[in-house]
């Protein structure tokens, strides 16, 4: 069994300092690391024509829809990966699918 090594690889550490082979064994994870700079498309939320019905905080993989005291407030950007599904299942068109600049 592979012993698991948490190393932060930098450019100035020793081969001896190095995970073997230099494999990096840590995964991409939302805890570390802003995902959103992944995304490709981004939703782009219509305060006027949102109804608050929460649909999309429902379905996002990402826990990216900002809620408070039962309402949306806004969309996490650091984390939202862009997927669209909460873009597909607004019913009233207050989320618009774009690509990102
Ligand atoms: S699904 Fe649409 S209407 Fe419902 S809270 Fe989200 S953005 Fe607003
Ligand atoms: S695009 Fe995907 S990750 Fe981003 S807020 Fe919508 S459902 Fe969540």
């Amino acid at each position: 069994m592979i012993k698991e090594r948490k190393v932060n690889i930098t450019p100035d550490m020793t081969w001896r300092e190095l995970t073997p082979g230099g494999v990096i064994q840590d995964a991409g994870n939302a805890e570390d690391f802003k995902t959103g700079d992944w995304r490709s498309m981004r939703p782009v939320w219509n305060t006027e024509k949102c109804k608050h019905c929460l649909l999309c905080w429902v379905v996002c993989p990402d826990n990216s829809i900002k809620v408070e005291d039962g309402k949306m407030t806004g969309i996490d950007y650091d984390h939202c990966k862009g997927c669209g599904v909460c873009t597909a299942q607004c019913k009233f068109g207050a989320l618009d699918y774009v690509p990102e600049e």
